[in-house]
C-alpha cells in the first residue's frame, strides 16, 4: 500500500481508507472481518461517521488490541434520534457524545475530530460562531483528538475551512462524477496550498458509478437520455475511480464504503491492478458536466419525522428504474415506513447536500412500488 501524508498533520496513512457508512448494521463479526481483511492490505485510515452504539462497539472489537496501528476520525455533531441518523449542532451535546464515542472504542483519543457535515457557508459561519470548532480545538489541546477535521460537500465551504486556520484535514466528496463540477479544482489546489489534507469520500458516487453495463455519462443516466441506450456503454470499475480519485492534487487518502467482504475484495483490487487496469483516460469524456440532483444515498437528510430512509428508498427507486423485479419489491415490502408517509413537510429537502427532489422522488416511489 502507497503511504501518503495527511498535510500539515504530518499523519502517514495508507492511500486506500476505509468508510464505515455501509457497515452501520453489519454483524460484529463482518465488521472485524472487514478490519482485519483491509489491515492486512495496509489500510489504517477509518473515518467512523456514527455514533450509533451497536456500531461503535462493533468497530471496538475490530479495533482490539492494536488501536494505535489505525488513524481514526471520529465524528463531531453526527448524532441519533430514535435510531435514525441527526445531525446536532450543540456543542454541550456534541462533547458528551464525542466522550461517549471514545469509551465505547475503548480509546482516549481520536486521531481526527471531524466536525461533521457543514452544508453551506451561512451554516460553516453558525458553527463557528457556537463554539464548534472551539470544543474541536479544545479536545485536541486535552488531547483527546490530534487533529481537527471537518466534512462538508460544498466547495466553497471548504475552501473558507481550509484558509480559516481551524481545520487540519477535510474530508469532502470527489469521484469522476465531479470531474467538472465548477469550483471543485480550485478548492482541491487551495487545500494543497493551504497544507490541509483531503480524504476523498464517495469515490464511487454512492455506488453509482459502478452500474455495469449502465451508468456512462451521469446526465444521461439521470435523464434517461436516448443517447446513452445507443451508446455502447463502457464498463467503470472501482479500479478505475479510485485511480482517478487518488490522481487528483491534494487527495491524500479516499474512503470507500463497503458493506461485505466481496465489497472490499473489490476495493483491495487496486492495489494489484496492471497500469492498464488503473487507466480512467477514456471514461473522462464522459464526465466533462455536471448536473445536481442525483441522489448518493448518503442520509443527510434524515431523520424524517415520519420515519422514511430516505437514502435507501432512492437506491431502490434508482435500481428499479433500470427494471423492477420481484427482489425490489420484496426489499421495498419489508421497509417498516414506506414512501407514501412522507408528508411534504420537506424537512429533508433543506438537508440534502446535492440538491435532490425528494418529495418528487417519494412519490415516484410511492406509485412504482404501492400501487
Ligand atoms: S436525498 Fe440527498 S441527503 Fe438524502 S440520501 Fe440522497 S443525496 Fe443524501
Ligand atoms: S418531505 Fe417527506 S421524506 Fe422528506 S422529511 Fe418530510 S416526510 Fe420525510
Amino acid at each position: 500500500m502507497e503511504t501518503r501524508i495527511l498535510g500539515k498533520t504530518g499523519l502517514a496513512v495508507g492511500a486506500i481508507g476505509l468508510g464505515t457508512e455501509y457497515l452501520r448494521r453489519a454483524p460484529r463479526e463482518r465488521v472485524m472481518q472487514v478490519v482485519d481483511k483491509a489491515a492486512e492490505r495496509g489500510v489504517t485510515y477509518l473515518d467512523l461517521v456514527f455514533n450509533f452504539a451497536d456500531y461503535l462497539d462493533a468497530f471496538a472489537s475490530a479495533l482490539d488490541d492494536r488501536r494505535d496501528e489505525f488513524v481514526l476520525a471520529v465524528h463531531l455533531g453526527s448524532s441519533e434520534r430514535k435510531g435514525q441518523y441527526e445531525k446536532t449542532r450543540s456543542p454541550k451535546r456534541c462533547e458528551t457524545e464525542f466522550r461517549e464515542s471514545l469509551a465505547r472504542l475503548h480509546t482516549d483519543y481520536a486521531d481526527i475530530v471531524n466536525v461533521h457535515f457543514v452544508k453551506t457557508q451561512k451554516e460553516h459561519e453558525k458553527v463557528k460562531e457556537k463554539g464548534m470548532f472551539a470544543l474541536a480545538s479544545r479536545l485536541k489541546e486535552e488531547g483527546m483528538a490530534r487533529c481537527v477535521g471537518m466534512s462538508t460537500h460544498d466547495y466553497g465551504v471548504a475552501v473558507d475551512a481550509a484558509t480559516s486556520g481551524l481545520v487540519d484535514v477535510l474530508m469532502i466528496q470527489i469521484n469522476l462524477a465531479n470531474n467538472a463540477m465548477p469550483h471543485r479544482n480550485e478548492m482541491l489546489a487551495v487545500c494543497a496550498r493551504e497544507g490541509v489534507g483531503i480524504v476523498a469520500m464517495k469515490p464511487f458516487a454512492g455506488g453509482k458509478l459502478l452500474q455495469q453495463n449502465r451508468t456512462v455519462r451521469i446526465t444521461q443516466y439521470q435523464t434517461g437520455s436516448k443517447a446513452l441506450k445507443k451508446k455502447i456503454p463502457k464498463m467503470i470499475t472501482p479500479t478505475h475511480c479510485l485511480s482517478y480519485v487518488l490522481s487528483q492534487v491534494g487527495v491524500t487518502t479516499t474512503v470507500p464504503g463497503v458493506s461485505t467482504l466481496e465489497d472490499l475484495e473489490g476495493v483491495l483490487h487496486y492495489l494489484d491492478a496492471t497500469d492498464e487496469e488503473k487507466d480512467f483516460s477514456e471514461l473522462l469524456v464522459d464526465f466533462q458536466e455536471y448536473v445536481t440532483g442525483e441522489c448518493v444515498y448518503c442520509n443527510h437528510c434524515l431523520p424524517c419525522p415520519a420515519g422514511i430512509d430516505i437514502g435507501e428508498c432512492n437506491r431502490l427507486l434508482d435500481r428499479a428504474r433500470h427494471g423492477i423485479d420481484s427482489e425490489i419489491r420484496d426489499i421495498y415490502s419489508m421497509y417498516p415506513v414506506r414512501a407514501s408517509a412522507c408528508t411534504e413537510c420537506g424537512q429533508c429537502v433543506q438537508r440534502c447536500p446535492f440538491e435532490v427532489d425528494i418529495i418528487s422522488r417519494m412519490k415516484e416511489a410511492a406509485s412504482l412500488f404501492e400501487e
